[in-house]
């Protein structure tokens, strides 16, 4: 099994699981970034509020990224410009940059000790082929009156045609922050459990949150569960993507403080530096692809250790990991109230969300307070967009369509469980059934239903993370079947070995 880096280089949180029925004026339904920002603000504006977190605070993909903060985006400001306009991609830019200013800010209250530092952002290229977009990049940051400026060269030992340089930009160690946060919210207004994984949402007269032992009531409910938990349309709009890291120790070397984006079109990666006690390491992360549409999943950990060492000199590779981010079809993330009353979501965060997490936790609080907020409608999540969606809503729904295909007879990967290795996974039919089926490193066989039980795609294993991966919209289950994340509330149906046996 993989690991992340973050989680095992901050402290522990130690909240409890919920044993007893309770109520709050909101539920918030997740322990990231999202989560615990919007648990602080509205705890601190006198809001009652209960936070159930599945796993441990910032065990989900906050704890899996790569802990840049900054008001540019992945998808490049150009872009934005281009596919809304002048405005909104300027808006994009100040509340980016109003973001990252309030965990600084929140750092310096608390003496939160995550390593928050402000560095400068680079976006470079190799070879002249993209240097355009560069070009471009540089053209809106500076209308944007963003602190940028061209460079040829940077500080770490990569080929550079062209680069964009933007001052004051931010790192931190994630994970370190999210649960230093979570320990200084208002323990009087915000009660937050661990180890509360909800399987159920019912809107009675309030809204009704099961788990697997108590129930919490509210009046209103946050999904910062990342992508939204259950079914809603909007799913049609976001698309889930992997992605790869690793920590390479050092060996020598100076990797000055930064964060550095490679635009190599065919293994675009993110790097940046961190010191762990005497240990200096290199952070490189990229490969993205679709959820559960890979054959060989591991071979990503392999191309970024290439390009680790290509560049550094690397004594080891220490940690390896992987997490997922959801794009949005128009380019903007969606905040708010959701298709459903009184449940709010914030998702669609591409990789750029530990900023927007943030942000969302600002727009939210002012939201759930009655208060205007200047950014609530350019993240609406209500908005529909049918032309600045349309393009990828296509591609990337005729790719959902095309998933479904898997289930049709015939389209198993073994028929039988003598084809499958030890600790690794594969689809087997079983009377016109698809069963995803492992086999553990002691050979015996735990068999689950294959259709995923969040919209019936046939999951795929991922042999990287030893996991059964959803295509459809990215709901992932451990090789037992249970939930990982996603939106999937249960868990794979399981099945019975001996029927197969009987045949
Ligand atoms: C490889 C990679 C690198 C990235 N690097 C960066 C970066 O440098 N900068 C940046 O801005 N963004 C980055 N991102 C994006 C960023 O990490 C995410 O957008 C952000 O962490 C999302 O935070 P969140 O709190 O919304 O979700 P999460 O951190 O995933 O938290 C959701 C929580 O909800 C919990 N949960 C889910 N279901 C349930 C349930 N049923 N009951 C209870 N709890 C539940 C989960 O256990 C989880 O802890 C990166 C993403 C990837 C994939």
């Amino acid at each position: 099994m993989t690991r992340s880096f973050w989680k095992s280089a901050a402290p522990n949180t130690n909240f409890p699981k919920l044993n007893e029925n309770i109520s709050a004026e909101i539920a918030i339904i997740g322990g990231g970034i999202t989560g615990i920002t919007t648990a602080y603000l509205l705890a601190k504006s006198g809001k009652k509020v209960v936070l159930l977190e599945a796993g441990t605070i910032s065990g989900g993909t906050t704890g899996d990224s790569t802990g840049n903060l900054y008001a540019m985006v992945d998808k490049r400001l150009h872009h934005i410009q281009s596919k809304w306009n002048e405005d909104t991609a300027s808006r994009v830019a100040q509340s980016r940059g109003q973001a990252v200013n309030l965990v600084e800010e929140l750092v310096n209250k608390y003496q939160i000790n995550c390593s928050f530092k402000r560095v400068p952002w680079y976006l470079f290229s190799e070879t002249e082929k993209k240097d355009e977009t560069i070009e471009k990049e540089i053209k809106a940051a500076a209308h944007y009156r963003l602190p940028v400026e061209e460079v040829h060269d940077l500080p770490i030992p990569v080929k550079v045609s062209m680069a964009i340089k933007v001052e004051g930009q931010a790192q931190f160690n994630p994970a370190a922050f999210v649960r230093g946060l979570a320990e200084k919210i208002d323990s009087a207004n915000c009660r937050i459990f661990e180890n509360s994984e909800v399987h159920h949402i019912e809107k009675e007269e309030d809204l009704v949150l099961s788990t697997d032992s108590a129930k919490v009531t509210a009046k209103k409910v946050i999904l910062a569960t990342h992508t939204p938990k259950g079914i809603y349309g909007l799913q049609t709009a976001l698309y889930p993507y992997r992605e790869y890291a690793i920590a390479a120790k050092l060996n020598s070397g100076d990797f000055p403080d930064g964060i550095y984006w490679d635009t190599e079109a065919d293994f675009h990666t993110s790097m940046r530096t961190y010191s762990k006690g005497e240990d200096n390491y290199v952070l490189v992360l990229g490969g993205h692809h679709k959820v559960g549409q890979e054959d060989d999943y591991s071979c990503f950990f392999k191309k970024l250790e290439q390009n680790a060492r290509k560049h550094f000199d690397v004594a080891s590779i220490d940690y390896e990991w992987s997490a997922q981010h959801y794009k949005p079809a128009d380019g903007l993330p969606y905040i708010g109230e959701s298709s459903d009353d009184n449940i709010y979501i914030a998702t669609g965060f591409s990789t750029d969300g530990l900023t927007y997490g943030v942000l969302s936790a600002m727009i939210l609080n002012d939201q759930l307070n009655n208060r205007e907020n200047e950014w609530s409608d350019l993240y609406k999540a209500s908005r529909f967009t049918p032309v600045k969606s349309a393009k990828n809503f296509i591609k990337e729904n005729l790719n959902v369509a095309k998933q479904y295909i898997k289930d049709l007879p015939g389209k198993a990967e073994a028929g039988s469980f003598d084809e499958i290795a030890a600790d690794q996974g594969k689809v087997v039919e079983v009377e016109n059934e698809k069963w995803a089926v492992f086999k553990d490193e002691k050979g015996q066989v735990h068999c689950q239903s294959a259709v995923c039980t969040h919209m019936d795609c046939i999951v795929d294993w991922n042999d990287a993370e030893k996991s059964w991966d959803c295509p459809c919209h990215g709901s992932r289950f451990k090789a037992t079947g249970e939930v990982i994340e996603g939106p999937a509330f249960l868990p794979l149906a399981p099945k019975d070995p001996a029927a197969r046996e009987k045949e």
